[in-house]
């Protein structure tokens, strides 16, 4: 297992600390087997998807989504993180997150696949009786019973905590009577099996249930009429006086927020890595179409400006695919070393993926967004095309979007995110206030400049990155001190401060893949990859530095605001990279290749 100091990689511990190229996984280093599974994925989705993708969406055949599922059952998907004995593959994290991956090309297929396989299925493998795991489990891996997950309510969205929806202990003692509304529910149309949250009797707290259709009093509305993923089925349920067996109450009575919470970090990863199939498949969209579409009486790859976009698709993805499957071994690796210590697997699992929820909420959010660029920019590329129902592209579009809203909104993700670190801050558990004075010292002393050894690949640009930490540093140390436990009622700054940690680790991360792709393949062989670190990371301390600028403006004024800005000048330092000729280089490549040639 990795470590740092002898001590386990912490969450969050990427702020504070030089990582190197061998402490990171690199999707290059997906086994055979690994890879043959994510192929086969890929055969099922080109063969039992694609095809049927308008039909699907069209949702006429109410039974083929739940066909296509139980299909995907018979090949072993469904089962990836759920272990054999209950009927599944038992596989790493990181195989878990390459499936979705993958499956994340499939458009609303992809949304179906995650409720039922994450917040669905997981609750019960993390936190089910004995006897509930082998009642459920093995029906859900063969998706004989599809589940659901039903969390949030017309009020209840985001403050998820504060759902109405109710249950009561029945005369007899026997049963909870659950009574509510339920809302935007995925998979709700052909569920068996839902997971529900709802308080008991006057409880300050949730609590969560096994739900089968089967029980009674469930009715539900129609279809909800969505922007995209249309072929998902999304649904109002309600609950009258419905009984739920006492045996059916998933964990203690209380504890449903904690589930939903824990439930909600896996979720947040697992889209991470999600959506990146999804942006695969729309550069490869479009460096077919840009070769082939004439204009001016040549094709339109052959414009700068076509190029540059074909080539910063790329580099975005290539930056989310570097930081989530660097998070998914993170977490792999500490559940490892928390099982090796004697914790029972579920719960290594829940710790090990709590250990790194800021990294999980940095992949959600990082992740939907470059979705949503790439689909943009797909359409930008089709023209007119782009815009047309009768081409992939525009559906494309329109299912991209819902990833910023579920599995908690981008903006709940970026205050998690901040939130969370300034919390283990204050615990002790992560040491960030001394680095934070240090760096406050530094901006009044006069700037030493050691020399860097640029003989080494990525020297200046890791000198670069160990400077935009200290970008972050001065403006969380900054914030704590002038707003203490009330930083949180400014969402403004937390927003700042989440933009800087997100592009740190994404840069960092980018950075030590091309590093560590060079240290095996030779430099001549990276070329291509190096040149996206490069780019990446200009770009990143370009929005480092905006984004710093904002938080520095609302948070000091005179003589101490202009030492801020000079300090902030001197951290985001950069030589100016042609991004110009790095992004044709990168294009013709791709033009080359006739795909996206990165990734495994
Ligand atoms: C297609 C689809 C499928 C879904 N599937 C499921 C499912 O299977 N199960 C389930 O339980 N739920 C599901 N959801 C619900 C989803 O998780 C919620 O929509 C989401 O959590 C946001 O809640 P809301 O819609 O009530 O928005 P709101 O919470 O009302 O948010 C509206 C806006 O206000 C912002 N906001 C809210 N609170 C704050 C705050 N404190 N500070 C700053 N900004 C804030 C939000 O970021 C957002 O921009 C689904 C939703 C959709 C659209």
């Amino acid at each position: 297992m990795k470590t740092y100091n002898n001590n386990p990689i912490q969450g969050g511990q990427f702020l504070i600390r030089e990582t190197t190229a061998e402490d990171i996984f690199i999707p290059e280093e997906f086994s055979e087997e690994q890879r043959m599974m994510a192929q086969a994925c890929q055969d099922f989705i080109d063969m039992e998807i694609m095809p049927f993708a308008e039909e699907i969406d069209s949702m006429k055949d109410p039974d083929l989504v739940p066909r296509i599922l139980r299909k995907a059952g018979e090949m072993g998907l469904l089962g990836i993180s759920v272990p054999e004995q209950y009927g599944g593959l038992g596989m790493s994290f990181n195989t878990s997150m390459l499936i979705a991956d993958i499956i994340g090309s499939a458009g609303s297929f992809s949304t179906t696949y995650g409720a039922h396989t994450g917040i669905g299925t997981l609750p019960i493998l993390y936190y089910g009786t004995e006897e509930q795991k082998e009642k459920y489990l093995p029906k859900l891996t063969t998706a004989e019973w599809a589940a659901c997950y039903c969390l949030t309510e017309p009020d209840a969205g985001s403050d998820a905590n504060s759902g109405k929806a109710k249950a009561v202990l029945s005369p007899d003692g026997r049963h909870y009577l659950l009574n509510g509304q339920k809302m935007w529910i995925t998979n709700a149309g052909f569920a068996d099996v839902m997971i529900v949250f709802a308080k008991i009797d006057e409880d300050k707290n949730l609590s969560a249930f096994i739900v089968e259709r089967s029980f009674g009093g469930i009715t539900m509305n129609e279809e909800e009429k969505k922007m995209g993923i249309k072929g998902s089925s999304t649904r109002q349920v309600f609950f009258n006086e419905c009984p739920v067996p006492v045996e059916n109450l998933l964990s203690e009575r209380g504890n449903g927020f904690k589930i939903a919470v824990n439930i909600l970090n896996v979720g947040r990863v697992k889209l991470g890595a999600g959506v990146l199939g999804g942006c695969r498949r729309v550069i490869n969209l479009s460096l077919q179409y840009a070769k082939e579409r004439k204009q001016f009486g040549v094709p339109i790859a052959t414009f700068g400006a076509i190029q540059s976009k074909l080539a910063e698709m790329a580099i975005k993805t290539f930056a989310s695919e570097s930081l989530c499957y660097r998070a998914g071994q993170d977490i792999e690796d500490r559940i490892a070393s928390l099982v090796a210590e004697g914790l029972e697997e579920n719960q290594a699992k829940l710790k090990g993926m709590e250990q790194f929820a800021i990294e999980c909420a940095i992949a959600k959010v990082h992740g939907s967004e470059v979705l949503d660029y790439v689909v943009d920019q797909g359409v930008q590329v089709f023209g007119g095309m782009g815009y047309s129902a009768d081409v992939p592209m525009e559906r494309a579009y329109r299912d991209a979007r819902i990833s910023r809203i579920y599995e908690g909104t981008n903006e709940i993700n970026r205050m998690l995110m901040v939130g969370m670190l300034l919390k283990r801050a204050l615990k002790g558990e992560l040491n960030i206030y001394e680095p934070a004075m240090g760096v406050a010292k530094e901006l009044t002393a006069v700037p030493s400049f050691e020399s860097i050894d640029s003989t080494q690949l990525f020297a200046n640009e890791k000198e670069v990155l160990r400077n935009l930490k200290k970008v972050f540093l001065m403006i969380a140390g900054k914030s704590a001190q002038t707003f203490q436990d009330k930083i949180e009622e400014e969402q403004e700054i937390m927003m700042n401060l989440a933009e800087i940690m997100i592009e740190i680790y994404a840069a960092e991360s980018t950075i030590l893949r091309a590093e560590k792709l060079a240290q095996k393949q030779g430099e001549d062989s990276t070329k291509y990859p190096i040149a996206m670190a490069k780019v990446y990371l200009f770009e990143a301390a370009e929005k480092i530095s905006s984004s710093a600028k904002e938080a520095i403006a609302a948070l000091v004024t005179g003589d101490e605001q202009k030492m801020m800005l000079m300090g902030l000048k001197r951290f985001t330092k950069i030589d100016l990279v042609n991004t110009k000729s790095l992004r044709r280089e990168i294009a013709s490549y791709m033009l080359e290749k006739e795909k996206y040639p990165f990734f495994i």
